[in-house]
């Protein structure tokens, strides 16, 4: 039988969640993780001595936030420790393979919780939490992701193949992110468009494309890039001609103003201004 670890991740301390595409501005009630299992970089931790005594086992990693003057505790993720480099003397990075909870179920009003709390002093990490009385109820929550059973990949892999192995990993995640973001964003972009008459929102531009079929082509960009956490919402997408949204993206871009109702900026050298379009309701 597997023995039951836990660490934990201070989010208001560290200045972010544990996966590193969420910041801690993110309003945790709108996290939805994919839970499929993966092996990668789960936490650090400081003692290699607790290290070698929790391999093999899992772990609960536990997240808490300070909201006004409460800390929130969230159960984040599930893993199992199988691998650890050491950084340093007091930084060991830990791998295996688990996953998230789809979304992180906060603690502080469960049972036996505030006992829990005290028992783990505080929570100073790495704990083993098999005879606790509480980690039945973290048992029972972890019936709603699959159990991490195996090691993902071959542990003759190098380090340097695990490190790529986490990178692709991590690559995988985000497009995941952009695809389901892409997929979602159909109706405020069409939207946008018509609001837009198909014509590029950029000062003075007069570029249209007629398609085949008698239609316009036009295109819709984000002005905070998908890959930094920029989202498909009013006040962060510009109607934009395939050529200036080529510039917009690899130019060279200044943005002096962003309201959700203004741009201005220069791009490329030239200034411009741009009423952003509001959605009326
Ligand atoms: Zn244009």
């Amino acid at each position: 039988m597997a023995e039951y670890y836990m660490q934990y991740h201070n989010a208001s301390k560290l200045k972010h969640y544990p996966d590193d595409a969420f910041n801690i501005k993110t309003e945790v009630e709108t996290i939805n993780f994919d839970t499929t299992p993966t092996y990668k970089k789960w936490v650090y931790a400081s003692k290699k001595k607790n290290i070698l005594e929790a391999k093999g086992n899992l772990c609960f990693l536990i997240v808490g936030k300070k909201v006004n003057a409460q800390t929130k505790f969230y159960l984040w993720s599930l893993f199992r420790i199988e691998d650890f480099h050491e950084k340093n003397e007091t930084h060991n990075d830990i791998f295996g393979i688990g996953c998230n909870f789809q979304k992180p179920i906060l603690l502080n009003n469960s049972e036996h919780f505030k006992k829990f709390q005290s028992d783990c002093a505080n929570f100073v990490g790495f704990k083993n939490i098999t005879r606790l009385a509480f980690t039945q109820k973290l048992i029972s929550y972890s019936s709603q992701i699959p159990i991490p059973e195996t090691y993902s990949p071959n542990p003759s892999f190098s380090l340097e193949e695990r490190s790529l192995i986490t990178q692709k990993n991590e690559i995988e995640r985000k497009l995941v992110q952009i695809e389901l973001l892409l997929r979602n964003d159909r109706q405020i972009v069409n939207f946008l468009k018509e609001t837009a008459n198909y014509k590029c929102q950029f000062p003075n531009c007069t570029a249209e494309i007629l398609m085949g079929d008698g239609s316009k082509y036009i295109e819709v960009a984000h002005i905070n890039a998908v890959k930094d956490g920029g989202k498909s919402v009013h006040g962060n997408l510009l109607v934009l001609c395939p050529n200036h949204h080529k510039e917009f993206d690899y130019g060279n871009l200044k943005i002096n103003t962003h309201t959700s109702s203004k741009l201005s900026g220069q791009l490329n050298g030239k200034n411009f201004e741009i009423e952003l379009i509001m959605h009326h309701m």
